[in-house]
C-alpha cells in the first residue's frame, strides 16, 4: 500500500481538492483507496459526501479513544472509503498534549488494521501540529501542493526541516514524493516563473538529503478550475459533479503520473539505498 500525506501549513493552497480528487481519479483508475480527513474543518469529509454525526466514530475516537480505523471507515463506493473527522479533532492537540509517544498513535492504529488498500491518502489541516505530526509518523510518502505565488516557497524551509526531523528521528521511510502546482494561470507569466523556481529549488536540493531523493515535480499543472471550486458543495468529487472539466482533466493526468511513480518504485532508489552506501 502506498500510504501518502498531503501536506502544507498554509491555508487555501490546495490539500484538501488535491487529496479528495486524486483520491476519486485513483479510484476511477481502479485503485482501492481509503482517504483519511485530519483536519478538524474535516472539508474533506464534507467533500465526499460523508459526515460524522455524532453515533459513528471519526478520526477524534481513533486519536483520542478507543475507536479502531476500521469502525471510523465508510464506505463511499466500490473504490474509495473514508475515515471523517469533525470539529471534535480541534480537542486531539489538547487532549494529547501530555501523552507519551502521542504523535505515534495513527502509525499503531494503522499497524493493527487489517483493511486492504492500494493507497491510502492523507488531508492534512494547515499546521505541523500534532496531527500532521501523527500523519508523517504514519505515512512513507509526503505530497506538498503549492500554489504559483510570488511566495509560493517561502515557510517552505520550516515545512522540509519538519518533514526531515520526522524522517531522521521518527519515520525513517518517510520519503517527499510529489510537488504539485494547484490553482495555476497557465496565461501569466508569474505562474511560469515561480514554476521555474520551484523546479529549481528542487533540483538544487535533490542530491543532498535522503527525504527528498525521490521529489517528483508533477509536469500536471492544477489549472484554477471554478468547477474544482463548486464540487465541495454538492458533496461529490469533480469527476461526478464535472467530469468533461478542465479540474477533471487536470486531476486526470495527475494521478497518471502518480500511478507511474507506482510502476517505478522497483527500481527506484530505495532499493538501491543500501548498495549504495555499502559502496
Ligand atoms: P487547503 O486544503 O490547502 O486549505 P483547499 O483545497 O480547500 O485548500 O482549497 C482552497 C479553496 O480553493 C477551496 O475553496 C477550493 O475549492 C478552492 N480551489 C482549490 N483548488 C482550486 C482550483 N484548481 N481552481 C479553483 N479553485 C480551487
Ligand atoms: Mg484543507
Amino acid at each position: 500500500m502506498r500510504s501518502i500525506a498531503v501536506i502544507n501549513q498554509k491555508g487555501g493552497v490546495g490539500k484538501t481538492t488535491s487529496a479528495v480528487n486524486l483520491a476519486a481519479a485513483l479510484a476511477e483508475s481502479g485503485r482501492r483507496v481509503c482517504l483519511m480527513d485530519l483536519d478538524p474543518q474535516a472539508h474533506a469529509s464534507l467533500h465526499m459526501g460523508i459526515t460524522a454525526h455524532g453515533d459513528s466514530p471519526s478520526m477524534y475516537e481513533v486519536l483520542c479513544g478507543d475507536a479502531s480505523l476500521s469502525q471510523a471507515r465508510q464506505q463511499v463506493n466500490e473504490h474509495i472509503s473514508v475515515i471523517p473527522s469533525n470539529l471534535d479533532l480541534a480537542a486531539a492537540e489538547l487532549e494529547l498534549a501530555g501523552e507519551v509517544g502521542r504523535e505515534m498513535i495513527l502509525r499503531d492504529r494503522l499497524a493493527e488494521d487489517e483493511a486492504d488498500f492500494d493507497y491510502l491518502i492523507l488531508d492534512c489541516p494547515p499546521s505541523l501540529g500534532i496531527l500532521t505530526l501523527n500523519a508523517l509518523v504514519a505515512v512513507k510518502e509526503v505530497f506538498l501542493p503549492l500554489q504559483p505565488h510570488f511566495l509560493a516557497l517561502h515557510g517552505l524551509s520550516k515545512l522540509l526541516r519538519t518533514v526531515e526531523v520526522v524522517s531522521r528521528r521518527l519515520n525513517s521511510r518517510l520519503r517527499l514524493t510529489g510537488v504539485m502546482l494547484c490553482m495555476y494561470d497557465s496565461n501569466t507569466r508569474l505562474a511560469a516563473e515561480v514554476s521555474t523556481d520551484i523546479d529549481e529549488f528542487f533540483h538544487a536540493s535533490k542530491g543532498s538529503r535522503d527525504f527528498f531523493c525521490e521529489a517528483k515535480f508533477f509536469e500536471t499543472r492544477i489549472r484554477r478550475n471554478i468547477r474544482l471550486a463548486e464540487a465541495p458543495s454538492f458533496g461529490q468529487s469533480i469527476f461526478q459533479y464535472s467530469p468533461e472539466s478542465n479540474g477533471a482533466a487536470d486531476y486526470r493526468a495527475l494521478a497518471q503520473e502518480v500511478l507511474w511513480q507506482e510502476k517505478n518504485q522497483d527500481s527506484s532508489p530505495l532499493k538501491s539505498a543500501p548498495l549504495k552506501s555499502a559502496a
